[in-house]
């Protein structure tokens, strides 16, 4: 994912290469990377989750055959032209998606090899077989050619066995594909023709691609693809495409943003967006980690008082003796004890919104008196004796259920109600599993930045294990699990399970892998999983510091490694002498030596 517009110059020097870059098929040596087993890596079967990986995409199974049918139905309804047309937009966004698994994945590869790359990922989808006959590109002038033939194409076979021979080539769908997988590397429209296919009675299809001006200025893939080309512009590799299909992949990647793409992110996303333009009181009900700050951050963004301030107080964490003074202030006096006036976080959300976390440990008194304020839209400082208007929009939260807490008679029924207008449920990091991986990349380029590391990613036990996690401390665990990885994993390496579980009843001891004979089978998690599969348990809870889980960590190791430092350094996937400093830093060598 993108970060923004400013590189570093490492960067940009890294990516120079890939932007003057001219090369053709013929200079790669055979076995090229990424080879099929480093893409099979890329493929998780999370079995009894219902859920399938290709790297962070989900993926489905269903028979060729029932895609066949829906296509044969969309043809029945739209006609052929329209539906030549669908098929070659949606199987562009399949292209260009699996590009961005090729750029993240194997961000150091040349453009050549990630080029060559493509038909290894169609093939590996199972829509067809696809031979490379040659391609060549230069990118200073802007051209492409290539020449690829496709056996057992899917997508012919369902053709022929709705309509029998055709006159013209079907294969829409995979047709779409390249051009949108090249189109997206090269950074220019590239558009692919068949111009053989095995529907029309053929062996194989024949299908070719080349840059978009090199084709007749009306091709109709043109306005198949919506290629609103207009000649003449030349874009780095790595620069979006601002025109044509909408790269629907690239979502708000701003720090402070909720980021989501499950379908129950998103209908909490629909809601607050629904109530953030109006002046409601929005009450926000969620598990403890859940991101219910960030939310209310983003609601606050999205109305109309973005330009005002945003306060977030936590009610739990102000002592009850002093609500009233925090929230409304003090007026300077000898009845208050204050030696000087100060205004409470109500006068100071002014013209902005106030976020009231945990409003549920407001003591009784603080309730009605929070209610007053709601209600007559002024406050009273403490020991004073003038009201101050304030125009303020209240977001509180809550982890409890607060009608239960009405029930219980801790929580005032009135202040319930004046919250309760549009309540709105974030769900659990576990009813959202379709948001792990993309939150996976989002952390991880967020702590890679701040602790300046350069990691290329997690292993696929690390994948495996985050996805399959139930993350009772949602999506504050795995911020917290993915920096604790990038803290402790080799730079420029990979973060392994190791580096950030520590529990070994949190994970399962097998992991579901893509064998070579192309089965699946279940691996125990080796390497380096001596911490999870010998029964010692040390689980850290969330609330253990940082520390303190690193130390026990240590501790573990050179107990399972019966006190040999390079042992233990090894289970631990670290250095000795690594090994060593950091222990030297927690005071564990000099305990352990005394003792
Ligand atoms: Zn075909």
């Amino acid at each position: 994912m993108r970060s923004g517009s400013h590189i570093s110059l490492a960067e940009a020097s890294r990516r120079a290469p890939k932007m003057l870059a001219r090369g053709a098929s013929s200079e790669l040596e055979t076995g090229a990377s990424p080879t099929f087993d480093e893409l099979t890596e890329q493929l998780h079967f999370a079995l009894g989750d219902g859920r399938i990986w290709l790297n962070d995409q989900r993926m489905v199974l269903m028979q060729s055959m029932v895609l066949g049918r829906l296509r044969a139905e969309i043809i029945g309804a739209f006609g052929a032209q329209a539906t030549k047309a669908i098929f070659m937009r949606v199987g562009y966004i399949q292209g260009m998606r699996d590009a961005e698994l090729i750029e993240k994945r194997f961000p150091q590869e040349d453009l050549t090899h990630a080029l060559a790359a493509g038909p290894r990922v169609h093939t590996l989808e199972g829509f067809v077989k696809v031979t490379t006959k040659h391609f060549e590109f230069d990118l200073a002038k802007g051209t492409y050619f290539g020449e690829f033939h496709w056996h057992d194409s899917s997508e012919a076979g369902e053709h022929l066995a709705s309509f029998g021979l055709s006159a013209e080539p079907a294969c829409w769908l995979q047709t779409g594909y390249p051009a949108g997988y090249t189109s997206k590397l090269f950074g220019k429209p590239v558009i692919f023709r068949e111009v053989e296919c095995a529907c029309m009675g053929g062996s194989r299809c024949v299908i070719i691609g080349r840059h978009a001006e090199g084709w007749e200025k009306d091709a109709p893939e043109r306005e198949f693809l919506g290629l609103g080309w207009k000649g003449g512009r030349t874009r780095p590799a790595s620069a979006p495409m601002d025109e044509g299909i909408e790269d629907t992949s690239t979502s708000e990647h701003q720090k402070d943003v909720a980021v989501g793409v499950s379908a129950n992110f998103l209908r909490t996303r629909h809601l607050l967006e629904k109530v953030a333009t109006t002046d409601a009181t929005v009450l926000f009900v969620g598990e403890s980690g859940v991101g219910k700050e960030l939310f209310s951050r983003q609601l606050h963004m999205l109305s109309e008082r973005r330009n005002g301030p945003f306060v977030p107080i936590n009610c739990a964490a102000i002592p009850d003796q002093l609500v009233e003074s925090e929230l409304f202030g003090v007026e300077k006096g000898a009845f208050t004890g204050a030696s000087v006036a100060r205004a409470g976080y109500f006068e100071r959300a002014s013209g902005g919104t106030l976020f009231l976390d945990e409003i549920s440990s407001l003591t009784y008194a603080g309730q009605g008196k929070l209610l007053r304020a709601l209600q007559e839209r002024q406050v009273e400082r403490v020991g004073g004796s003038k009201t101050i208007a304030v125009d303020v929009r209240v977001v509180a939260a809550s982890n409890v259920d607060l009608a239960a807490e009405v029930s219980a008679g801790r929580f005032r029924q009135d202040l319930y109600f004046r919250l309760c207008v549009f309540p709105i449920t974030i769900p659990p990091l576990r009813e959202r599993r379709d948001d792990i991986a993309l939150l996976m990349s989002y952390f991880l380029e967020i702590y890679a930045t701040l602790h300046r590391r350069r990691l290329k990613g997690f292993t696929r036990r690390a994948t495996d294990a985050l996805l399959k996690y139930d993350y009772p401390g949602n999506i504050r665990e795995l911020q917290t699990l993915i920096q604790r990885g990038v803290v402790y994993a080799d730079d420029a390496g990979l973060i392994d399970v190791v580096h950030m579980f520590n529990g070994a009843e949190l994970l399962s001891p097998f992991s579901t892998t893509l064998m070579q004979d192309g089965k699946l089978r279940q691996v125990p998690l080796e390497p380096g999983n001596a911490l999870q599969s010998s029964g010692g348990t040390f689980a850290a809870p969330i609330s253990t510091s940082f520390d303190e889980i690193e130390r026990q960590t240590y501790l573990k190791a050179l107990d399972l490694a019966h006190g040999n430092l390079s042992a233990a350094a090894r289970h631990l996937q670290i250095t000795r002498p690594q090994l060593q400093y950091r222990m030297r830093r927690l005071n564990i060598l000099n305990q352990r030596n005394s003792a």
